[in-house]
């Protein structure tokens, strides 16, 4: 069945019980609303010459509209390529010459940056887009506008070989690709997911993470929704909104990248709530350091897990085993179900010896179809048995507990050893007067690869490099040490919570 059947195949049966609510307004979205206005829309844009096969471009915080757009574009038989809502204009317009969008759907805070982008592309390729507004703006028609009770006219579908979603992934090592998501993909891993981590209608979860990025779309829309519970949407992250919200909407489950860890790790307000309806905290798309995962564990006494994946992925091939009590911390988890595994020497390409780490190959039915308009790039990711290369470093204890070491692409090699950052950063946190860091090889006087970092000081404690390289020496191996330390005010993140490193290595003078 293709992705907005499979989502909201019960919705008009779950009646008036509540799917999104938007928590500055307090506008509640019932299940049986949300499946007639994605059914209405649905109608609205193939009126419009929506059909299979066409690229809708999504430009959007997150919203209660924001389902409703999704689900409406796949069942007119289109694609979504979700663009953030942090993009400028000339990103914006990357993406949509390069997904090949059709027409493009925006909110009015953003319709001014859309206009931007559109007119970019049409200096670019000569082609006109129209801009639609999920909500009022001048100038520009409104997608509730559209909505019609007519049918969407019947067209072919092959849930296996259609792309329901084109997300571009987060472009930290190279160029962001758009990933040709089935609806197959999607749909599999969401019931991949249920086997290892169980939502259901008396679930409340709390969607701080940004829907276009596809942890937050598979976690906190497809698989919420697809599971009757109610997602209390949060258009941007803040953190005491985020805190009060987990308290007054009596929240189950939070999903959540390493920075907000971190500030649940370290926030004084934290431990002042009542979070008694809280019962799980899953962390993914970024390393996460074990003393942050510990204390915040023990902070709000509820379970914390991680999860493991990629955009290739739909996103997920692992995540912590509900009510697992043994998982080590750290670990990212179980491999889900129908997922093989294997480890993988990046030098040789044999399998690596056991117990120890190697390059995270993946096979399963939630692997991309390949990236759109790259083939080249597909092949070299995707192999002809169908093992996707994760690019990512990790290995597995004799229970199954799988660890990701770090990228195998940002691995610093000191002197023919390899260096993880993740692990330096994690070393870091740890320190009361370090608020936040970041490490990345940096070339010194000999052209040896050396681990540099960049650290944000606690506001009001002052610390010195000496006192940072000291922190870490006492803890790691002679080769791993912090040889280079620079003082910065934040470290430059992704929306997905990730290092872009790249920011970092920008700032180094050239050949140093
Ligand atoms: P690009 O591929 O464009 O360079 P990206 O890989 O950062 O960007 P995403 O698909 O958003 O884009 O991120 C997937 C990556 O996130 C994984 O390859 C992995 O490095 C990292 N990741 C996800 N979950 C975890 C986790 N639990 N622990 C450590 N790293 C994680
Ligand atoms: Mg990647």
């Amino acid at each position: 069945r293709p992705l907005h059947e499979w989502v909201l195949g019960e919705a008009s049966g779950r009646g008036t019980r509540p799917a999104l609510v938007d928590v500055s307004s307090g506008r509640t979205v019932t299940y049986a609303e949300l499946a007639a206005l994605v059914r209405g829309l649905a109608a609205g844009l193939a009126a419009e010459g929506i059909g299979k096969g066409d690229v809708v471009a999504l430009h959007s915080p997150n919203t209660v509209l924001f389902p409703v757009v999704l689900y409406a574009v796949t069942a007119a038989g289109g694609t979504v390529t979700t663009l953030s809502p942090l993009a400028t204009p000339a990103e914006i317009a990357k993406q949509l010459i390069d997904a090949e969008a059709r027409l493009m759907v925006s909110v009015s805070p953003l319709v001014e940056t859309a206009r931007t982008a559109v007119e970019l592309v049409r200096r670019q390729t000569g082609r006109d887009m129209e801009i639609l507004v999920c909500d009022k703006a001048d100038g520009y028609r409104s997608v509730l506008g559209l909505l019609n009770d007519g049918v969407v006219p019947a067209f072919s579908t092959d849930p296996a070989v259609d792309v329901a979603v084109l997300p571009y992934s987060s472009g930290t090592t190279g160029v962001p690709k758009g990933v040709m998501l089935t609806h197959r993909n999607l749909c599999t891993n969401l019931e991949q997911l249920n086997g290892l981590h169980r939502v259901d209608e008396n679930d409340r979860v709390i969607a701080i993470l940004p829907f276009f990025h596809i942890f937050g779309l598979t976690a906190l829309v497809n698989n919420a929704l697809r599971r009757g519970a109610t997602v209390y949407v949060h258009a941007r992250f803040d953190l005491d909104a985020f805190l009060t919200s987990l308290e007054r909407d009596r929240i189950t489950h939070a999903y959540v990248a390493p920075p907000v860890m971190l500030a649940l790790a370290k926030h004084p307000a934290v431990g002042k709530l009542d979070l008694s309806h809280l019962r799980r905290v899953i962390c993914a798309a970024a390393p996460l350091d074990a003393g942050v995962q510990a204390a915040v564990a023990d902070r709000l006494g509820v379970e914390v897990g991680q999860a493991y994946g990629m955009t290739e992925l739909s996103p997920a091939s692992h995540i912590h085993a509900d009510g697992n009590q043994d998982e080590p911390v750290a670990c990212v988890g179980h491999l889900l179900p129908s997922t093989q595994a294997r480890l993988v020497d990046p030098d040789t390409g044999q399998d690596a010896a056991e117990g120890e780490p190697g390059e995270v190959w993946i096979r399963g039915p939630q692997v991309m179809k390949g990236y759109f308009g790259r083939p080249e790039d597909t092949d070299a990711t995707v192999d002809a048995d169908g093992w996707l290369h994760t690019g990512d470093i990790g290995r597995v204890d004799e229970d199954g507990n799988w660890f990701i070491v770090d990228r195998v692409k940002e691995l610093i090699k000191y002197k023919g050893y390899q260096v993880a950052p993740a692990e330096l950063e994690a070393i870091l946190v740890q320190h009361p007067g370090i608020a936040d860091a970041a490490v990345i090889g940096v070339d010194d006087e000999e052209g040896n690869e050396i681990p540099k970092a960049f650290v944000v000081p606690m506001t009001g404690v002052p610390i010195s490099a000496a006192e940072v390289m000291a922190h870490v020496e006492g803890q790691v191996a002679p080769y791993k040490r912090i040889r280079r330390v620079e003082f910065i005010e934040a470290v430059p993140k992704a929306a997905s919570g990730k290092i872009l490193r790249r920011r970092l290595r920008e700032r180094e003078p050239a050949g140093s």
